[in-house]
């Protein structure tokens, strides 16, 4: 029998100091659909659970002129609901879209994806293709972090025990711009990924070459990642089936997946470089369909 104290502190306060008493192993929960595995599964020994769910203001998906700011305890269904992601960073509705199951849908939050840190987690590539940051609370202060800096290892962050992931961060998309994300698994995406990939292209004013892109795969190494070779290649270039052949190439040999009994290293590789065309083809589509342009 598994015994452990469950709190719910109303504040980041409360909950860090609970989180940073000696003489307890305390840890974070959100939804539970990872934590509660884990103790289950004796990966995780606690004898300290601290909810975030009375907390206010983590759970909320805002945005202004400049900035989408989506709270940590946003449930995974938040997002594939809200009609101003899938409208303004279809990227992440994809991600939200592929992800498990509804009934994991329902209670999975955004931050927790980010805080178990799998290098499989659908809502990183999308996230790190957006640029996005992660503003947590540590030591007394929020503090700011790029996400691309936040992984130091599969299953692991720079967040120490009793810092709190509060909310993601990503500057609204140009209206010359779509993402697409895209997940290959092998039970019709209703796990992990063997591979996926997350793209987010903007135009030039012509709408004849790429000015920006950011390409970012999961399942590809220790951490989620960027491809940043193969953006090189397409940025400032006309989109042709070339030049696409060429960058998936290139993130192709970027990637440093692993062998493991669902996939070998070299079909990862092998897909991911069927995949971006597909990826970067669905982001110029969504573009055309918002602009009206030729592209
Ligand atoms: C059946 C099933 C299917 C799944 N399918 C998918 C899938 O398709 N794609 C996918 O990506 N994942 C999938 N997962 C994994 C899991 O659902 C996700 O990783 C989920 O987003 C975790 O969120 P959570 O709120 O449940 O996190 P929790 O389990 O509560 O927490 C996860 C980790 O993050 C820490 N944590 C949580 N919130 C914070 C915070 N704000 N600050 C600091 N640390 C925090 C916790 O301490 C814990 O270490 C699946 C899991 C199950 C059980």
């Amino acid at each position: 029998m598994l015994h452990f104290d469950y709190i719910e502190p109303t504040t980041l306060e409360e909950a860090a100091s609970a989180l940073s008493a000696r003489e307890v192993a305390g840890k974070i929960i959100a939804g539970g659909t990872d934590v509660v595995l884990q103790i289950k599964e004796e990966k995780l020994a606690v004898d300290l659970l601290v909810s975030l769910a009375s907390i206010p203001g983590l759970r909320s998906i805002h945005h202004d002129e400049k900035w989408v700011t989506i709270g940590a305890m946003t449930t995974i269904r938040e997002l594939e609901t809200s009609g101003f992601i899938r409208q303004s960073a279809p990227i992440l509705f994809d991600a939200a879209d592929e992800f498990g199951s509804a009934q994991t849908r329902n209670v999975a939050t955004l931050g927790g994806n980010i805080c178990n840190a799998s290098p499989a987690a659908d809502s990183l590539p999308a996230l790190l293709a957006l640029k996005a940051d992660v503003t947590y609370w540590n030591s007394g202060e929020m503090k700011r972090q790029d996400l691309h800096q936040f992984f130091t290892g599969a299953g692991k962050t720079i967040l120490d025990r009793a810092d709190i992931l509060a909310s993601i961060r990503f500057a609204k998309p140009h209206p010359r711009s779509a993402g697409a994300y895209l997940k290959f698994s092998s039970r019709n995406g209703m796990d992990l990924p063997l591979v996926s990939i997350g793209v987010q292209l903007q135009m030039d004013q012509y709408f004849s070459g790429c000015e920006d892109v950011t390409i970012a795969l999961g399942a590809a190494a220790p951490t989620p990642m960027r491809a940043t070779g193969a953006e090189k290649i397409l940025k400032g270039e006309r989109i042709t089936e070339e030049i696409l052949a060429y960058a998936a190439d290139q993130a192709s040999q970027e990637a440093r997946p692993r062998d493991d009994f669902r996939a070998s290293a070299g079909y990862r590789k092998a897909m991911i470089k069927n995949l971006l065309p597909v990826a970067i083809n669905r982001a110029l589509s969504r573009i055309r369909q918002n602009t009206g342009k030729e592209i």
